[in-house]
């Protein structure tokens, strides 16, 4: 059901600071930036021979990331699972009795659809299943 690790989130308080250690001193490829209006924040994706780092920053003080910052500080946020058919991974997870933060997928960073599993079903780390719906653009710079 789950095919790979697909990113590691990770909370931060300044996405361009966390830049310098993640892209500069890490030397991880970044991908990209995204605001994601919709959820009050902007992720940055960064990428390790396919797996990806994903750094997180609130862009609004009652985003989910500013709420986690203040109560955990900077740190890892979530973990993120690629699956082919998050549809029938949603409805397996169901039937197994986890509680999903999202019943219906939602769009993603990149063209993912994308759901979160609640960290009290899975010993308190909060997992994301995304499911690739486009080919993602291979980007020339980063
Ligand atoms: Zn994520």
């Amino acid at each position: 059901m789950l095919k790979k690790v697909d990113h590691i989130g990770i909370a931060v308080k300044d996405i361009e600071s966390a830049l310098k250690v993640y892209r500069d001193a890490l030397g991880l490829k970044h991908e990209g930036t995204e605001l994601e209006e919709s959820r009050q924040l902007q992720a940055a994706m960064l990428d390790c021979g396919g797996t990806h780092v994903e750094l997180l920053q609130a862009t609004a003080p009652d985003s989910i990331i500013s709420r986690f910052i203040e109560k955990r500080g900077e740190g890892i946020h979530h973990v993120c699972f690629e699956v082919d058919d998050i549809y029938q991974t949603l409805a397996a997870l169901k039937a197994a009795g986890l509680r999903l933060v999202d019943e219906e997928p939602r769009k993603g960073v990149g063209g993912t659809l994308v759901a979160f599993i609640h960290p009290r079903s899975t010993g308190g780390v909060l997992l994301e299943v995304a499911q690739k719906t486009e080919k993602q653009p291979s980007t020339g710079s980063g």
